[in-house]
């Protein structure tokens, strides 16, 4: 059981830790931690209440009962800690371009659509579960292909700390395919539990994709095709050979263990798993040992210095009403603060504190996978089964690595589960066209609206035969796209700065959304599909949001192009080797302030085209045990020299 106090009761006591953020990052550094004895303190600017089981049925209703289902729709509004959200950002025709309302101040060129969420568990309380590896090559793309920043530790150092995170997290894969795919270095190598299965669609594609070859026009190369499973940190069938053969219990709902412990294909994961199948830091919380404190409700505003270079503890405000941002400052001081906030609220945090910046790269560098969708329909008589299971089970890796990255940033296509879900809306977009709601200007019903058995016939065919592909594409560090602060202009409710967007997407990057649209005409071609409906044109005078016309070659083809965020906001605090080009070492602790560390996402240098929490949990791990070793050289039992004695 997860037990939590309150800001008022830890007011000015101090600690060996404080860990600020209760995401997969700073719950795995918390519970390492409390797991060796030290006393620690996590501040968690959400709400709370989802660590009980009648908590966490609030965010299903809430999700169930919200008539726009993005990935936010589980979580109130917090007017303590506010949080951003997709439906934020609207296209506009004049001047063409878009408008930002809500947490993020965006100075484009681009829109920054990605988002998370302030509560306990953090984002991943809507995440998608997907948790890929990175490949090896990833680590090292300025040694192997002249661009983006090498990692200061190899994926050898980091395969302990993989491993770990993958049981912790709890992970469903096919070990000996991604063996094969060259991420997983050893080929004896189980995950804990068996892959989730594949959907009807899955082994469709793999029917008919599996051995073909298409040309991916920028990089000038042939690829050849073949589907693989995706792993997933979401509950599957045990795997009896899992740990020598010693196997795996998953681990179930919070309030209601039994419950949740296998993935039975709901199709709600971003943003709410109602079973509880799908794997949150909520699980990690409840194996917090006595002495890890989590008080939630307590937004941090700033750090706050100590001797020398050394940081002395932070500075919260606790609310008791999410509605206002009504609230009371605390301080709580101790040895160490582990910055766990996300990339983006880590870098506010370090700008708002004037800390760790004689880089001045705090805040720089900022990435995501920009993700172009491609939809189409298969022709009548050949349903694929949407809308069963999780948003993607596989994908087609081959674009992920290799020379063609020399030449245009690569990408990962998934093979998506859920339908038109991401690129229309549907199926409620379905439904709402076939009804004829809002057909006209007036918003009145069209005379050709359907109803009855002719609608339930007409939903069951167009929906059963939608496809999509979801295509990231990855984005290296480019220290224009940054956050920064501007307190006196832009402040929220509770008076700390609110985070300030320039994105863009470059050449390389725009090379690479290119080169995927061009792949997926061929793969909708190869499937034989009915009709590819992708469209990323202005329609009606409109420009979709990310939207961008692009040109590989001067003279060459001019595509309509659009992205979507893919809420994987990273590399703000970004780590190296060096002081001068970097924020944070392969430890994940300032270069600045010896016992001042920024953990998650904002460390790393690149983020390949996988989804980036599985690396950012091994991280954690792995400054946790630095941590751990910090703690105990600094708690050294005091030895008095005598005369006599040295
Ligand atoms: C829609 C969506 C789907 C995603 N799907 C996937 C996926 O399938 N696979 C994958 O690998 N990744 C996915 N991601 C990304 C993934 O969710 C994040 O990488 C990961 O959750 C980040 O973990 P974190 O602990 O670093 O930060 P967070 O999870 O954001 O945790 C930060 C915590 O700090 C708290 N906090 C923030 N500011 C303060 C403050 N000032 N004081 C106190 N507390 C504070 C927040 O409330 C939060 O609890 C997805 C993201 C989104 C948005
Ligand atoms: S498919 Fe359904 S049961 Fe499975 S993880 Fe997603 S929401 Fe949960």
């Amino acid at each position: 059981m997860t037990v939590t106090t309150t800001g008022c009761a830890v007011d000015g006591r101090r600690y060996d830790v404080i860990v600020v953020g209760s995401g997969w990052a700073g719950s795995l550094v918390a519970r390492h931690l409390g797991r060796q004895g030290w006393q620690v303190l996590v501040l968690e600017a959400g709400n709370g209440g989802t660590e009980t089981w009648a908590g966490y049925q609030d965010s299903v209703d809430t999700f169930s009962s919200a008539v726009i289902k993005v990935p936010n729709a589980a979580y109130r509004p917090n007017a303590a800690a506010p949080f951003p959200d997709v439906l934020d950002l609207h296209p506009t025709a004049e001047p063409p371009g878009y408008t930002a309302t809500g947490h993020f101040v965006q100075t484009g060129p681009l829109p920054y659509g990605t988002d998370y969420v302030r509560a306990l568990g953090g984002a991943a309380m809507h995440w998608l579960g997907a948790i890929p590896r990175m490949h090896p090559e990833d680590y090292a793309t300025r040694d192997r292909y002249r661009y983006g920043r090498n990692w200061p530790v190899t994926a050898g150092e980091m395969e302990r700390h993989v491993r770990e995170a993958e049981l912790l997290i709890g992970s469903a894969g096919d070990a000996t395919a991604q063996w094969r795919l060259g991420v997983v270095p050893d080929p004896d190598y189980e995950y804990p539990m068996e892959e989730i299965p594949w959907s009807h669609q899955d082994w469709m594609f793999q029917d008919r994709l599996d051995g073909r070859a298409v040309r991916d026009v920028v990089a000038g190369e042939d690829y050849t095709l073949r589907v693989y499973g995706l792993p997933q940190g979401r509950n599957s069938t045990p795997n009896p050979l899992f740990a020598g053969g010693r196997g795996y219990r998953p681990r179930g709902a919070v309030g209601l263990p039994n419950f949740g412990e296998r993935c039975v294909g709901n199709s709600s994961c971003t943003p709410i798993c109602p079973v509880q199948a799908k794997s949150s830091p909520l699980r990690l919380q409840q194996d917090f040992t006595d002495s890890v404190h989590l008080a939630t409700r307590c937004v941090v505003s700033r750090v706050l210095p100590g001797r020398g270079d050394s940081v002395r503890g932070v500075e919260f405000r606790e609310y008791g009403d999410p509605a206002t941002p009504v609230s009371t400052p605390y301080t709580a001081e101790a040895d160490i603060v582990v910055l766990a906030a996300h990339a983006i609220e880590n870098a506010v945090l370090l700008l708002a504190s004037e800390m760790a910046n004689s880089s001045g790269y705090v805040g720089c560098h900022l990435m995501d996978h920009p993700t172009m969708l491609a939809w189409a329909r298969m022709p009548q008589g050949e349903p694929v089964g949407p809308f069963r299971g999780p948003g993607h089970t596989t994908g087609l890796e081959c674009f992920r690595f290799g020379a063609g990255r020399g030449r245009r940033a690569p990408f990962r296509i998934e093979i998506g589960n859920w339908g038109w879900g991401w690129a229309t809306g549907a199926p409620f977009s379905n439904v709402g066209a076939m009804l004829g709601l809002g057909g006209d200007a007036k918003g009145e019903i069209k005379e050709e609206g359907i109803f009855g058995p002719e609608l339930r016939h007409r939903l069951g065919d167009e929906i059963n035969r939608q496809v999509q592909l979801q295509i990231a594409v990855e984005q290296h560090a480019d220290p224009a796209n940054r956050v920064t602060i501007d307190p006196r202009g832009h402040r929220d409710g509770v008076g700390n700065p609110r985070p300030i967007l320039h994105y863009d997407l470059d050449k390389q990057v725009r090379d690479g959304v290119f080169a995927a649209r061009k792949v997926s005409q061929q793969i909708f071609a190869a499937l034989g599909v009915e009709k590819d409906f992708t469209d990323h044109g202005p329609q009606g005078g409109v420009a979709p949001l990310g939207h961008f016309r692009h040109q590989v070659e001067p003279g060459g083809e001019v595509l309509d192009l659009a992205y979507h965020g893919a809420g994987h906001g990273a590399g703000t605090h970004i780590m190296g080797s060096r002081p001068g080009s970097s924020v944070v070492d392969s430890y994940q602790r300032t270069h600045d302030h010896p016992n001042l560390f920024a953990v998650g996402c904002g460390s790393m240098p690149s983020i390949g085209t996988s989804n980036p929490t599985l690396t950012m949990a091994a991280l954690a791990l792995r400054s946790a045990e630095k941590i751990h070793r910090d703690l105990a050289e600094l708690h050294q039992p005091v030895t008095h020299a005598t005369e006599g004695t040295r």
